[in-house]
């Protein structure tokens, strides 16, 4: 039996031929054409005022709380439920992750607990569109209205063309965070960009970007040499992954589509699991426009969650589990702090699993994958231990 792999990239084909292109024209480091070409189609797509290529979602997480001036005795506070490196990009600022819980429902940060622990030393408020579903963005905005010093940044890595009423995801904070990774809707192989919304920040942004340099401006002719401005890093990607990067961007439609797709005909597939109880399913509210980035099943215990992922393996399957909570990782525990009770993190990050989703997954893979979940959460063997 083939192996149905979690994650595999779909290719538009003409990936290959822009990399020639962009080697063609002489110049492989960052800014060429391709570059530029994307940074805009970027901007356009998700309305910021500006879009910069990056080598990684990582790099931009780290630039971004650059930008906010994080340092030490600063806070971020953070969704324990996160991928790691936005914890990571923090604590390089010499600054503290504060994590808070999340709300059952999305799996997003839930604002009364930003609310709670929001105190004076908070610089940042970092929060993850789980499967580019929307955190509750106003009551987010409401929170750091009042805190002209506290920076909004959204990690939108999986939210491509997702929005939350006509909204793009990453567009409405001051600043967003986008992932281009092998595992995301549309990828470089590695790669990601940062959203600039607020206006005040698209100069130093810039800076940041250029090593430190007021480089992008003597590209641009307004200055006849460029020097060391500010603090920054090397967190540009190269044309070579712009230009493969152009080619995905060209069917990104066509890639949402078919994993949306994918993503309803699982939801359709499982309601009656989740009416028996088996299963909760996930919950994407009026005004949601997302783009089928990942399809989880919560199940009623840990155990059974294991067994779950188990028995699918055992059908060449690979479901897999998210997001080990960071406030109880090593790291977390040494380097950062919780802020109130963790309980929804803790309970179903345990329970959750995430079920094969990609745009080239063929309709006997989804089949299988639809037949060995539903038999597996059905079926009191093996399954309630
Ligand atoms: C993928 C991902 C990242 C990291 O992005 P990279 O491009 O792999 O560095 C950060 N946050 C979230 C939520 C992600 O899914």
């Amino acid at each position: 039996m083939e192996e149905i792999p979690f994650s595999r990239p779909f290719l538009a084909g003409t990936e290959v031929g822009y990399v020639e292109q962009a080697a063609g024209q002489g110049r492989l480091a960052s800014g060429g054409a391709f570059t530029a070409r994307c940074e805009e189609w970027l901007a356009n797509a998700t309305g910021a005022r500006r879009a910069l290529l990056s080598h990684s979602g990582t790099g931009a997480l780290e630039a971004a709380m650059m930008l906010a001036n994080l340092g030490p005795g600063d806070e971020a506070i953070m969704p324990s439920f996160a991928y790691p490196t936005m914890a990571t990009a923090v604590v390089r600022q010499g600054a503290t992750p504060v994590f808070v819980d999340i709300d059952p429902d999305t799996l997003n940060i839930d604002p009364e607990q930003v609310d709670v622990a929001v105190g004076p030393r908070t610089k940042a408020v970092v929060a993850v569109h789980y499967g580019a579903v929307a955190c509750e963005m106003e009551s987010l905005l409401q929170i750091v209205a009042d805190r002209e010093d506290v920076t909004l940044i959204e990690d939108a890595a999986h939210c491509l063309l997702a929005s939350y009423r006509g909204r793009h995801l990453g567009s409405i904070g001051d600043l967003g965070t986008l992932s281009f990774h092998h595992t995301k809707n549309v990828t470089s192989g590695e790669g990601g960009a940062l959203l600039v919304n607020d206006p005040d920040l698209c100069e130093r942004a810039e800076i940041v970007w250029e090593k430190g340099t007021d480089r992008k401006r003597f590209d641009r002719g307004e200055i006849d040499r460029y020097t060391w401005v500010d603090v920054g890093s090397s967190f540009a990607a190269s044309e070579i992954t712009a230009a493969f990067l152009w080619g995905q961007l060209e069917i990104v439609e066509e890639i949402t589509a078919r994993r949306l797709a994918i993503w309803n005909r699982y939801h359709e597939a499982f309601a009656d699991l989740e009416a028996e109880g088996l299963v909760t399913r996930p919950k994407v509210s009026d005004g949601q426009e997302h783009n089928g980035h990942l399809y989880y099943l919560i199940l009623p215990t840990p155990e059974d969650r294991d067994a779950f992922i188990d028995a699918l393996r055992a059908q060449g399957i690979a479901a897999v589990f998210h997001y080990i909570p960071l406030h109880s990782s090593p790291a977390g525990l040494a380097l950062g702090r919780s802020a109130g009770e963790l309980a929804h993190t803790d309970g179903l990050s345990r329970r959750l699993v995430r079920l094969p989703l990609w745009a080239g997954l063929d309709e006997e893979s989804i089949s299988r994958v639809i037949d060995a979940s539903r038999s597996t959460a059905g079926s009191g063997t093996g399954f309630r231990v």
